[in-house]
Protein backbone atom coordinates (compact mmCIF):
# COMPACT_ATOMS: atom_id res chain seq x y z
CA UNK A 1 0.00 0.00 0.00
CA UNK A 2 1.14 3.89 -0.60
CA UNK A 3 2.50 5.51 2.38
CA UNK A 4 1.98 8.97 1.02
CA UNK A 5 -0.39 10.30 -1.85
CA UNK A 6 -0.46 13.97 -3.52
CA UNK A 7 -3.85 15.67 -3.21
CA UNK A 8 -3.93 17.40 -6.60
CA UNK A 9 -7.38 19.45 -6.03
CA UNK A 10 -8.84 21.32 -3.56
CA UNK A 11 -11.97 22.29 -1.57
CA UNK A 12 -14.50 19.42 -0.55
CA UNK A 13 -13.37 16.57 -2.67
CA UNK A 14 -9.45 17.03 -1.68
CA UNK A 15 -11.00 16.93 1.73
CA UNK A 16 -12.53 13.86 0.73
CA UNK A 17 -9.46 12.25 -0.47
CA UNK A 18 -7.71 13.33 2.50
CA UNK A 19 -10.29 11.46 4.72
CA UNK A 20 -10.20 8.05 2.62
CA UNK A 21 -6.32 7.73 2.94
CA UNK A 22 -6.35 8.75 6.24
CA UNK A 23 -8.62 5.82 7.35
CA UNK A 24 -6.06 3.59 5.19
CA UNK A 25 -3.02 4.63 7.17
CA UNK A 26 -1.42 6.99 3.89
CA UNK A 27 0.04 10.02 4.88
CA UNK A 28 -1.22 13.00 2.44
CA UNK A 29 0.12 16.17 0.71
CA UNK A 30 -1.55 19.18 -0.40
CA UNK A 31 -0.75 21.07 -2.96
CA UNK A 32 -2.71 24.60 -2.73
CA UNK A 33 -2.74 27.98 -4.91
CA UNK A 34 -1.96 31.20 -2.83
CA UNK A 35 -6.04 31.60 -2.67
CA UNK A 36 -6.19 28.49 -1.05
CA UNK A 37 -3.28 29.07 1.90
CA UNK A 38 -6.24 28.77 4.72
CA UNK A 39 -8.07 26.41 2.96
CA UNK A 40 -9.24 23.35 5.50
CA UNK A 41 -7.45 20.29 3.13
CA UNK A 42 -4.20 22.22 3.24
CA UNK A 43 -4.76 22.69 7.33
CA UNK A 44 -5.56 18.84 7.98
CA UNK A 45 -3.28 17.71 5.35
CA UNK A 46 0.17 16.09 6.50
CA UNK A 47 2.41 18.30 4.66
CA UNK A 48 1.30 20.93 2.10
CA UNK A 49 3.12 22.42 -0.77
CA UNK A 50 1.88 25.82 -2.89
CA UNK A 51 2.14 25.21 -6.37
CA UNK A 52 1.06 28.79 -8.09
CA UNK A 53 -1.12 32.09 -7.97
CA UNK A 54 -4.56 31.54 -8.18
CA UNK A 55 -5.60 31.29 -11.64
CA UNK A 56 -6.10 27.24 -11.90
CA UNK A 57 -3.63 27.32 -15.12
CA UNK A 58 -0.53 28.17 -12.74
CA UNK A 59 -1.56 26.25 -9.69
CA UNK A 60 -4.25 23.43 -10.04
CA UNK A 61 -3.39 22.37 -13.88
CA UNK A 62 0.38 23.35 -13.48
CA UNK A 63 1.78 20.07 -14.18
CA UNK A 64 5.69 20.88 -13.23
CA UNK A 65 4.88 22.14 -10.09
CA UNK A 66 2.79 19.31 -9.08
CA UNK A 67 5.48 16.76 -10.01
CA UNK A 68 7.68 18.70 -8.45
CA UNK A 69 5.43 18.60 -5.00
CA UNK A 70 5.61 15.16 -5.39
CA UNK A 71 9.02 14.58 -6.14
CA UNK A 72 9.65 17.03 -2.39
CA UNK A 73 7.46 15.28 -0.50
CA UNK A 74 8.46 11.81 -1.36
CA UNK A 75 4.71 10.90 -2.40
CA UNK A 76 4.57 7.65 -4.08
CA UNK A 77 0.84 8.18 -5.73
CA UNK A 78 -0.98 11.25 -6.96
CA UNK A 79 -4.87 11.69 -6.97
CA UNK A 80 -6.45 13.98 -8.94
CA UNK A 81 -9.74 14.21 -7.95
CA UNK A 82 -12.31 15.43 -10.23
CA UNK A 83 -12.24 18.67 -12.41
CA UNK A 84 -8.43 20.14 -13.19
CA UNK A 85 -6.41 17.04 -14.73
CA UNK A 86 -8.56 14.17 -13.93
CA UNK A 87 -8.85 13.29 -17.13
CA UNK A 88 -5.68 15.01 -18.38
CA UNK A 89 -4.57 11.23 -20.34
CA UNK A 90 -0.87 13.21 -20.31
CA UNK A 91 -0.72 13.93 -16.91
CA UNK A 92 -1.98 10.31 -16.06
CA UNK A 93 1.48 9.33 -18.57
CA UNK A 94 3.40 11.56 -17.40
CA UNK A 95 2.89 10.72 -13.33
CA UNK A 96 3.38 7.13 -14.51
CA UNK A 97 6.38 7.89 -15.94
CA UNK A 98 8.39 9.56 -12.67
CA UNK A 99 7.60 6.51 -11.11
CA UNK A 100 4.16 7.37 -9.05
CA UNK A 101 0.80 6.15 -9.23
CA UNK A 102 -1.60 7.77 -11.04
CA UNK A 103 -4.86 7.32 -8.82
CA UNK A 104 -7.84 6.48 -11.79
CA UNK A 105 -7.68 4.44 -14.72
CA UNK A 106 -5.16 3.90 -17.63
CA UNK A 107 -4.09 7.12 -19.88
CA UNK A 108 -5.97 4.94 -22.96
CA UNK A 109 -8.69 4.60 -21.12
CA UNK A 110 -9.06 8.54 -20.19
CA UNK A 111 -7.71 9.30 -23.60
CA UNK A 112 -10.67 7.02 -25.30
CA UNK A 113 -13.55 8.56 -23.02
CA UNK A 114 -12.05 11.89 -23.32
CA UNK A 115 -12.69 12.16 -27.13
CA UNK A 116 -16.34 11.88 -27.17
CA UNK A 117 -17.04 10.37 -30.56
CA UNK A 118 -14.24 8.21 -30.44
CA UNK A 119 -16.54 7.19 -27.07
CA UNK A 120 -19.72 6.43 -28.65
CA UNK A 121 -17.78 5.10 -31.50
CA UNK A 122 -16.72 2.54 -28.64
CA UNK A 123 -19.87 2.24 -26.61
CA UNK A 124 -21.68 0.79 -29.71
CA UNK A 125 -18.96 -1.56 -30.37
CA UNK A 126 -19.32 -2.83 -27.09
CA UNK A 127 -23.13 -3.03 -27.75
CA UNK A 128 -24.55 0.10 -26.05
CA UNK A 129 -27.26 1.62 -27.52
CA UNK A 130 -26.35 5.40 -28.71
CA UNK A 131 -28.19 8.45 -29.28
CA UNK A 132 -28.38 8.43 -32.74
CA UNK A 133 -25.42 11.19 -34.21
CA UNK A 134 -22.05 11.13 -33.03
CA UNK A 135 -19.98 11.40 -36.44
CA UNK A 136 -17.16 14.27 -36.03
CA UNK A 137 -18.16 17.35 -38.62
CA UNK A 138 -15.98 20.08 -39.68
CA UNK A 139 -17.78 22.27 -41.44
CA UNK A 140 -21.48 23.13 -42.25
CA UNK A 141 -22.13 21.28 -45.48
CA UNK A 142 -20.61 17.90 -43.42
CA UNK A 143 -23.23 18.88 -40.73
CA UNK A 144 -25.66 19.67 -43.13
CA UNK A 145 -25.80 16.33 -44.15
CA UNK A 146 -25.07 14.55 -40.83
CA UNK A 147 -28.60 16.51 -39.45
CA UNK A 148 -30.66 15.00 -42.57
CA UNK A 149 -29.15 11.44 -41.70
CA UNK A 150 -29.98 12.26 -38.02
CA UNK A 151 -33.11 14.20 -38.10
CA UNK A 152 -34.01 17.70 -36.16
CA UNK A 153 -33.90 18.53 -34.03
CA UNK A 154 -30.42 18.20 -33.11
CA UNK A 155 -27.55 19.01 -30.11
CA UNK A 156 -24.84 20.28 -32.09
CA UNK A 157 -21.70 18.99 -28.98
CA UNK A 158 -18.05 19.93 -29.21
CA UNK A 159 -15.66 16.54 -29.35
CA UNK A 160 -13.56 17.72 -26.74
CA UNK A 161 -17.00 19.22 -24.15
CA UNK A 162 -17.46 18.76 -20.81
CA UNK A 163 -19.08 20.21 -17.84
CA UNK A 164 -22.45 20.73 -19.84
CA UNK A 165 -21.01 23.45 -21.84
CA UNK A 166 -20.95 24.47 -25.45
CA UNK A 167 -24.28 22.47 -26.81
CA UNK A 168 -26.33 24.41 -28.81
CA UNK A 169 -29.76 23.19 -30.31
CA UNK A 170 -30.89 23.66 -34.02
CA UNK A 171 -34.62 22.82 -34.42
CA UNK A 172 -33.95 23.44 -38.39
CA UNK A 173 -31.51 23.90 -41.18
CA UNK A 174 -31.64 27.59 -40.92
CA UNK A 175 -30.86 27.43 -36.92
CA UNK A 176 -27.99 24.96 -37.83
CA UNK A 177 -26.22 27.49 -40.02
CA UNK A 178 -26.53 30.45 -37.61
CA UNK A 179 -25.41 28.16 -34.56
CA UNK A 180 -23.15 25.94 -36.16
CA UNK A 181 -20.19 28.59 -36.25
CA UNK A 182 -20.93 30.03 -33.11
CA UNK A 183 -20.73 26.27 -31.54
CA UNK A 184 -17.22 26.18 -33.03
CA UNK A 185 -15.83 28.80 -32.37
CA UNK A 186 -16.88 28.44 -28.26
CA UNK A 187 -15.53 25.04 -28.72
CA UNK A 188 -12.11 26.08 -29.42
CA UNK A 189 -12.22 28.58 -26.90
CA UNK A 190 -13.30 26.98 -24.40
CA UNK A 191 -11.73 23.29 -24.70
CA UNK A 192 -8.89 24.78 -27.43
CA UNK A 193 -10.45 21.97 -30.13
CA UNK A 194 -12.77 23.28 -32.42
CA UNK A 195 -13.86 19.66 -33.33
CA UNK A 196 -17.67 19.14 -33.64
CA UNK A 197 -20.69 16.57 -33.54
CA UNK A 198 -24.37 16.27 -34.15
CA UNK A 199 -26.86 14.37 -31.77
CA UNK A 200 -30.29 13.91 -31.69
CA UNK A 201 -31.98 16.46 -29.70
CA UNK A 202 -33.95 14.29 -26.93
CA UNK A 203 -36.98 16.46 -26.12
CA UNK A 204 -37.75 15.17 -22.14
CA UNK A 205 -35.11 12.37 -21.12
CA UNK A 206 -33.85 11.89 -17.81
CA UNK A 207 -30.25 11.50 -16.80
CA UNK A 208 -29.30 8.15 -15.69
CA UNK A 209 -25.42 7.03 -14.77
CA UNK A 210 -23.90 3.94 -13.70
CA UNK A 211 -21.20 3.95 -11.17
CA UNK A 212 -18.36 1.20 -12.30
CA UNK A 213 -15.70 -0.16 -10.05
CA UNK A 214 -12.94 -2.07 -12.04
CA UNK A 215 -9.30 -3.43 -10.72
CA UNK A 216 -8.00 -4.16 -14.05
CA UNK A 217 -7.52 -7.69 -13.48
CA UNK A 218 -10.63 -9.03 -15.13
CA UNK A 219 -13.31 -7.87 -11.97
CA UNK A 220 -15.71 -5.27 -12.51
CA UNK A 221 -19.17 -4.04 -10.47
CA UNK A 222 -21.67 -1.94 -10.26
CA UNK A 223 -22.39 0.30 -7.70
CA UNK A 224 -26.44 0.42 -9.16
CA UNK A 225 -27.29 3.74 -10.99
CA UNK A 226 -27.63 8.01 -9.75
CA UNK A 227 -30.46 10.02 -11.70
CA UNK A 228 -29.76 13.48 -12.36
CA UNK A 229 -32.15 14.99 -14.35
CA UNK A 230 -32.63 18.07 -11.92
CA UNK A 231 -29.98 20.52 -13.96
CA UNK A 232 -30.21 23.71 -15.12
CA UNK A 233 -27.98 24.68 -17.87
CA UNK A 234 -27.03 21.31 -18.46
CA UNK A 235 -25.71 21.46 -14.77
CA UNK A 236 -26.71 19.08 -12.13
CA UNK A 237 -28.07 20.46 -9.31
CA UNK A 238 -29.61 17.35 -6.95
CA UNK A 239 -29.19 13.25 -7.37
CA UNK A 240 -30.70 10.65 -6.17
CA UNK A 241 -30.34 7.06 -5.95
CA UNK A 242 -32.36 4.74 -6.98
CA UNK A 243 -34.27 6.77 -9.81
CA UNK A 244 -37.86 7.28 -9.16
CA UNK A 245 -38.46 7.37 -12.91
CA UNK A 246 -37.17 3.31 -13.30
CA UNK A 247 -39.16 0.55 -13.03
CA UNK A 248 -36.53 -2.83 -11.00
CA UNK A 249 -36.18 -4.25 -14.35
CA UNK A 250 -35.23 -1.28 -16.21
CA UNK A 251 -32.62 -0.55 -13.34
CA UNK A 252 -31.09 -3.78 -13.39
CA UNK A 253 -30.63 -4.04 -17.28
CA UNK A 254 -28.92 -1.02 -17.51
CA UNK A 255 -26.60 -1.07 -14.39
CA UNK A 256 -25.37 -5.03 -15.64
CA UNK A 257 -25.00 -3.71 -19.35
CA UNK A 258 -22.83 -0.91 -18.14
CA UNK A 259 -20.41 -3.70 -15.70
CA UNK A 260 -20.72 -6.18 -18.88
CA UNK A 261 -19.27 -3.46 -20.83
CA UNK A 262 -16.53 -2.36 -18.94
CA UNK A 263 -15.56 -5.94 -17.96
CA UNK A 264 -14.84 -6.41 -22.03
CA UNK A 265 -12.75 -2.99 -21.74
CA UNK A 266 -10.83 -4.56 -18.79
CA UNK A 267 -11.94 -0.99 -17.16
CA UNK A 268 -9.70 -0.22 -14.25
CA UNK A 269 -10.55 2.31 -11.32
CA UNK A 270 -14.30 4.17 -10.38
CA UNK A 271 -15.85 4.98 -13.56
CA UNK A 272 -19.54 6.70 -14.72
CA UNK A 273 -21.44 5.88 -17.48
CA UNK A 274 -23.95 7.95 -18.23
CA UNK A 275 -26.90 7.63 -20.28
CA UNK A 276 -30.52 9.36 -21.28
CA UNK A 277 -33.47 7.46 -20.69
CA UNK A 278 -36.91 8.58 -22.50
CA UNK A 279 -40.27 6.01 -23.21
CA UNK A 280 -38.14 2.63 -22.07
CA UNK A 281 -35.05 3.19 -23.86
CA UNK A 282 -31.46 4.10 -22.12
CA UNK A 283 -28.75 6.06 -24.58
CA UNK A 284 -25.22 6.15 -23.91
CA UNK A 285 -24.13 9.75 -24.08
CA UNK A 286 -20.23 9.91 -22.42
CA UNK A 287 -17.98 8.43 -19.87
CA UNK A 288 -16.44 9.79 -16.82
CA UNK A 289 -13.22 8.26 -16.25
CA UNK A 290 -13.22 9.66 -12.98
CA UNK A 291 -14.44 10.05 -9.85
CA UNK A 292 -17.78 12.33 -9.78
CA UNK A 293 -19.55 14.94 -7.17
CA UNK A 294 -22.73 12.88 -7.22
CA UNK A 295 -20.65 9.54 -5.80
CA UNK A 296 -21.47 9.74 -2.10
CA UNK A 297 -24.99 8.73 -2.73
CA UNK A 298 -23.74 5.48 -4.24
CA UNK A 299 -22.25 5.09 -1.21
CA UNK A 300 -24.45 5.96 1.16
CA UNK A 301 -26.85 2.91 -0.01
CA UNK A 302 -23.70 0.26 -0.59
CA UNK A 303 -21.45 0.55 2.33
CA UNK A 304 -18.98 0.66 0.14
CA UNK A 305 -16.25 3.86 -0.36
CA UNK A 306 -15.09 4.48 -3.72
CA UNK A 307 -11.79 6.40 -3.11
CA UNK A 308 -11.11 4.44 -0.70
CA UNK A 309 -11.72 1.43 -3.28
CA UNK A 310 -9.95 3.57 -6.21
CA UNK A 311 -6.35 3.55 -4.30
CA UNK A 312 -6.81 -0.25 -3.30
CA UNK A 313 -7.42 -0.60 -6.81
CA UNK A 314 -4.11 1.48 -7.82
CA UNK A 315 -2.06 -0.16 -5.46
CA UNK A 316 -2.51 -3.60 -7.14
CA UNK A 317 -5.10 -5.09 -5.07
CA UNK A 318 -7.83 -7.19 -6.69
CA UNK A 319 -11.57 -5.93 -6.04
CA UNK A 320 -12.26 -8.54 -3.54
CA UNK A 321 -15.77 -9.09 -3.81
CA UNK A 322 -18.37 -10.50 -6.86
CA UNK A 323 -22.17 -8.22 -7.51
CA UNK A 324 -23.61 -10.73 -5.30
CA UNK A 325 -21.97 -9.53 -2.33
CA UNK A 326 -22.93 -5.63 -2.67
CA UNK A 327 -26.22 -5.43 -0.68
CA UNK A 328 -28.56 -2.29 -2.19
CA UNK A 329 -30.36 -0.30 0.84
CA UNK A 330 -32.44 2.69 1.12
CA UNK A 331 -32.49 5.59 -1.04
CA UNK A 332 -30.09 8.52 -0.99
CA UNK A 333 -30.49 11.88 -2.29
CA UNK A 334 -27.32 14.61 -2.05
CA UNK A 335 -27.85 18.07 -2.89
CA UNK A 336 -25.06 20.65 -3.72
CA UNK A 337 -24.93 24.08 -2.91
CA UNK A 338 -23.27 26.27 -4.47
CA UNK A 339 -21.64 29.82 -3.27
CA UNK A 340 -24.58 31.21 -5.47
CA UNK A 341 -27.52 33.75 -5.33
CA UNK A 342 -30.66 31.27 -5.32
CA UNK A 343 -32.75 32.96 -7.75
CA UNK A 344 -29.94 34.64 -10.33
CA UNK A 345 -26.99 31.82 -9.83
CA UNK A 346 -25.02 35.21 -10.18
CA UNK A 347 -21.39 33.91 -7.91
CA UNK A 348 -21.32 35.03 -4.51
CA UNK A 349 -17.59 34.10 -3.19
CA UNK A 350 -16.61 35.78 0.22
CA UNK A 351 -16.01 35.56 4.12
CA UNK A 352 -17.79 32.54 6.02
CA UNK A 353 -19.46 34.39 9.10
CA UNK A 354 -21.57 31.67 10.83
CA UNK A 355 -21.53 27.63 9.70
CA UNK A 356 -23.46 24.90 11.38
CA UNK A 357 -23.49 21.52 9.41
CA UNK A 358 -26.68 19.71 10.32
CA UNK A 359 -26.31 16.01 11.32
CA UNK A 360 -27.93 13.25 12.73
CA UNK A 361 -28.83 9.85 11.40
CA UNK A 362 -28.32 9.72 7.68
CA UNK A 363 -27.16 12.77 7.25
CA UNK A 364 -23.37 13.05 5.60
CA UNK A 365 -21.48 16.95 4.26
CA UNK A 366 -19.29 16.96 2.55
CA UNK A 367 -17.59 20.71 2.95
CA UNK A 368 -14.42 22.23 3.03
CA UNK A 369 -16.02 25.43 4.69
CA UNK A 370 -15.61 27.10 8.31
CA UNK A 371 -16.95 30.08 9.93
CA UNK A 372 -14.27 32.64 9.11
CA UNK A 373 -13.00 31.19 5.45
CA UNK A 374 -12.67 33.15 2.99
CA UNK A 375 -14.56 31.43 -0.57
CA UNK A 376 -12.15 32.44 -3.47
CA UNK A 377 -13.68 33.46 -6.32
CA UNK A 378 -11.42 31.91 -8.27
CA UNK A 379 -13.03 28.40 -8.36
CA UNK A 380 -16.15 26.13 -9.23
CA UNK A 381 -18.77 27.56 -6.73
CA UNK A 382 -19.58 24.64 -5.43
CA UNK A 383 -19.13 24.35 -1.38
CA UNK A 384 -21.10 21.69 0.27
CA UNK A 385 -22.71 18.52 -0.50
CA UNK A 386 -25.57 17.30 1.48
CA UNK A 387 -25.84 13.91 1.81
CA UNK A 388 -28.79 11.91 3.24
CA UNK A 389 -29.93 8.65 3.51
CA UNK A 390 -33.30 7.17 4.00
CA UNK A 391 -34.89 3.66 4.10
CA UNK A 392 -37.17 4.48 1.36
CA UNK A 393 -37.49 7.77 -0.75
CA UNK A 394 -40.22 9.73 1.43
CA UNK A 395 -38.39 9.11 4.90
CA UNK A 396 -35.13 10.72 3.16
CA UNK A 397 -36.76 13.49 1.88
CA UNK A 398 -38.22 14.10 5.14
CA UNK A 399 -34.71 13.81 6.50
CA UNK A 400 -33.73 16.18 4.09
CA UNK A 401 -35.75 18.71 4.77
CA UNK A 402 -35.32 18.88 8.26
CA UNK A 403 -31.47 18.89 7.53
CA UNK A 404 -31.52 21.39 5.29
CA UNK A 405 -33.42 23.53 8.10
CA UNK A 406 -30.09 22.94 10.42
CA UNK A 407 -27.91 23.79 7.56
CA UNK A 408 -26.04 27.46 8.37
CA UNK A 409 -24.10 29.37 6.17
CA UNK A 410 -24.29 32.83 6.47
CA UNK A 411 -21.61 35.69 4.93
CA UNK A 412 -22.01 34.44 1.65
CA UNK A 413 -25.56 33.83 -0.52
CA UNK A 414 -26.35 29.65 -1.09
CA UNK A 415 -28.68 27.62 -3.12
CA UNK A 416 -30.05 25.94 0.24
CA UNK A 417 -33.12 28.19 -0.10
CA UNK A 418 -33.71 26.53 -3.50
CA UNK A 419 -33.32 23.06 -2.23
CA UNK A 420 -35.74 23.88 0.35
CA UNK A 421 -38.08 25.19 -2.62
CA UNK A 422 -37.34 22.12 -4.39
CA UNK A 423 -38.79 19.97 -1.35
CA UNK A 424 -42.14 21.84 -1.70
CA UNK A 425 -42.84 20.98 -4.78
CA UNK A 426 -45.33 18.47 -5.76
CA UNK A 427 -43.72 17.31 -9.26
CA UNK A 428 -39.99 16.78 -7.46
CA UNK A 429 -41.68 14.91 -4.89
CA UNK A 430 -43.41 12.33 -6.89
CA UNK A 431 -40.34 12.46 -8.46
CA UNK A 432 -41.38 13.52 -11.47
CA UNK A 433 -39.05 15.61 -13.42
CA UNK A 434 -36.70 15.46 -16.56
CA UNK A 435 -33.46 17.29 -17.52
CA UNK A 436 -35.63 20.24 -18.36
CA UNK A 437 -38.23 20.57 -15.48
CA UNK A 438 -36.17 22.84 -13.71
CA UNK A 439 -35.66 25.52 -16.53
CA UNK A 440 -38.86 25.29 -18.22
CA UNK A 441 -41.65 24.82 -15.20
CA UNK A 442 -39.72 25.45 -11.99
CA UNK A 443 -36.67 27.44 -11.69
CA UNK A 444 -37.28 28.28 -8.38
CA UNK A 445 -40.59 29.38 -8.10
CA UNK A 446 -42.79 27.89 -6.21
P1 LIG B 1 -20.88 17.21 -20.81
O1 LIG B 1 -19.70 16.33 -21.07
O2 LIG B 1 -20.64 18.61 -21.24
O3 LIG B 1 -21.42 17.08 -19.43
P2 LIG B 1 -22.97 15.43 -21.81
O4 LIG B 1 -22.93 14.78 -23.14
O5 LIG B 1 -22.68 14.58 -20.62
O6 LIG B 1 -22.01 16.70 -21.84
O7 LIG B 1 -24.39 16.09 -21.61
C1 LIG B 1 -24.68 16.91 -20.48
C2 LIG B 1 -26.17 17.12 -20.37
O8 LIG B 1 -26.71 17.68 -21.58
C3 LIG B 1 -26.99 15.86 -20.13
O9 LIG B 1 -27.06 15.53 -18.79
C4 LIG B 1 -28.33 16.30 -20.69
O10 LIG B 1 -28.97 17.15 -19.76
C5 LIG B 1 -27.98 17.15 -21.87
N1 LIG B 1 -27.93 16.37 -23.14
C6 LIG B 1 -26.85 15.75 -23.64
N2 LIG B 1 -27.14 15.13 -24.81
C7 LIG B 1 -28.45 15.37 -25.07
C8 LIG B 1 -29.35 15.01 -26.13
N3 LIG B 1 -28.96 14.28 -27.17
N4 LIG B 1 -30.63 15.44 -26.06
C9 LIG B 1 -31.05 16.19 -25.01
N5 LIG B 1 -30.25 16.57 -23.99
C10 LIG B 1 -28.97 16.17 -23.99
Amino acid sequence: MFEKVLIANRGEIALRIHRACREMGIRTVAVHSTADNNAMHVRLADESVCIGPPPARESYLNIPAILSAAAITGADAIHPGLGFLAENAEFAQIVGEHDLVFIGPSPEHIRLMGDKVAAKRTAQELGIPVVPGGQAVTDLDQARAEAERVDFPILIKAAAGGGGRGMRVARDKAELALQFPVAQAEAQTFFGNGALYLERFLAKPRHIEVQILGDGQGSVVHLGGRDCSLQRKHQKLLEETPSPGLNMAERQRIYDLAAATMRKLGYKSAGTLEFLYQDGEFFFIEMNTRLQVEHPISEMITGIDVVREQIRIAAGAPLGYRQDDIKFSGHAIECRINAENPETFAPSPGVIQRYHAPGGMGVRVDSALYQGYTVPPHYDSLVAKLVVHGSTRNECLMRLRRALEEFVISGIETTIPLHQKLMASEAFLNGDYDIGWFERTFNGKT
